[in-house]
């Protein structure tokens, strides 16, 4: 990955850019920020520019050996640790799970838990980081290295040994209390590059020991040029998407490659809204059970719709035009709608949005969680 491909996020760039021309690169770190702002692709471009043989001061030169193998993530000296879920016999650690691995970076580099859970056919499970990718698992000649080994070997060839461990939140805390001592004390050629996007379950321990890298979201202009440039999406259907996606390439990336979203979505949202000023238990059980129908992603994405919809009719309501975005459906809709959200049930719905999100994302029943925050919405509106 060349930082060139990483979309946005240039001023962590350049400040990655300057740990090497200062001699300042810290021997493990810890990049968190949002989902689908690119913490694993900065990862890896910056331990690409770490290894690199012919580095400008801008980027990795992308032709060397060591670039070549890191674009393919086959690099002998680049290690990775993602949750999995084990089956017995076949898949029982992550370097039975590389080359999923790389075929999903392959298709994008901006992945979620839930693309990886869907990727690898297990989404009604959690994956998660085991204690045996510390120690390694199995005997003799069937042996698989763990982190502890694979840090300890002599390099094949790069400068740095690299280990990321993506979705570090997910590693057990048995797992994270193993990797402590050689994150205390690596060995100099050695660098960890964790990723995460909460990192409220993680051991201080762990975190005390890296250096902090906060990611922010993609900026609104960033991601529309890339938008742009892969889909060919333009005008009001591109402003609409990226408004949406805030931030997340993730987002926008399923948003851009699915034709029916943000009309399917604002024909939903509209239907929500009449239904429960009407009382229409039975339609919005209905539409309950569309959502059901769905699928976890769309779900999620609905959502987030939704919560801008209220954020944008409340900024309409408080009359404050210059940062009010809408399409022309969504503004002739909203031209009665939006004194029915105020000062009053603003941070209701917001709340009730982020839950039922919340529940969506931990894999709760969607039909139920819908008609429950769908119930809310009957008294919010009414306040
Ligand atoms: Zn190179």
């Amino acid at each position: 990955m060349l930082f060139r491909e990483v979309i946005g996020q240039e001023t962590i760039k350049r400040d990655l850019r300057e740990t090497v021309a200062l001699n300042r690169v810290a021997h493990a770190y810890l990049f968190t920020g949002p989902e689908g702002s690119g913490k694993l692709p900065l990862a890896l471009a910056y331990a690409q520019y770490l290894n690199c043989e012919h580095p400008t001061e801008t980027d990795s030169c992308g032709e060397c050996p060591s670039c070549k193998a890191y674009a393919k993530l086959q690099h002998p000296d680049l290690h990775f640790v993602f949750p999995i879920v084990k089956l017995p016999k076949s898949k029982e650690c992550c370097d039975d799970y590389l080359p999923e691995w790389r075929e999903l970076f392959a298709q994008n580099p901006y992945i979620s838990l839930e693309m990886w859970q869907n990727h690898i056919g297990v989404e009604n499970k959690q994956p998660i980081i085991y204690e045996s990718e510390a120690t390694g698992i199995g005997e003799g000649d069937k042996k698989q290295k763990g982190i502890i080994q694979k840090l300890s070997m002599t390099n094949y060839s790069a400068k740095y040994k690299v280990m990321i461990i993506w979705m570090a939140e997910k590693m057990n805390e048995t797992c994270a209390n193993k990797i402590l001592k050689i994150l205390e004390e690596p060995s100099p050629d050695t660098k960890f590059l964790m990723i995460s996007e909460d990192t409220r379950n993680m051991l201080p321990t762990i975190l005390s020991r890296t250096q902090i890298v906060r990611i922010p979201k993609i900026d609104d202009e960033s991601l529309r040029q890339r938008i742009h440039d892969d889909f060919m999406i333009e005008g009001d259907e591109l402003q609409s998407l990226i408004k949406n996606a805030n931030g997340n390439y993730i987002q926008a990336f399923k948003m851009a490659s699915s034709d029916d979203t943000p009309s399917q979505f604002f024909t939903m949202f509209t239907q929500l809204m009449r239904w429960a000023w009407q009382k229409d238990l039975l339609a919005l059980n209905r539409l309950s059970e569309e959502l059901d129908s769905l699928g976890r992603e769309k779900q999620k994405s609905f959502l987030q719709y939704c919560l801008r919809e209220v954020r944008e009719n409340f900024i309409r309501n408080q009359n404050i035009p210059q940062i009010l975005y809408m399409d022309n459906q969504e503004n002739a809709f909203s031209e009665k709608f939006h004194t029915f959200i105020n000062e009053r049930n603003v941070a209701g719905f917001t709340k009730e949005l982020n839950l039922a999100y919340y529940h969506v994302v931990r894999n709760g029943t969607s039909k139920i969680i819908f008609f429950d925050l769908f119930l809310k919405m009957i008294v919010l509106l009414r306040k």
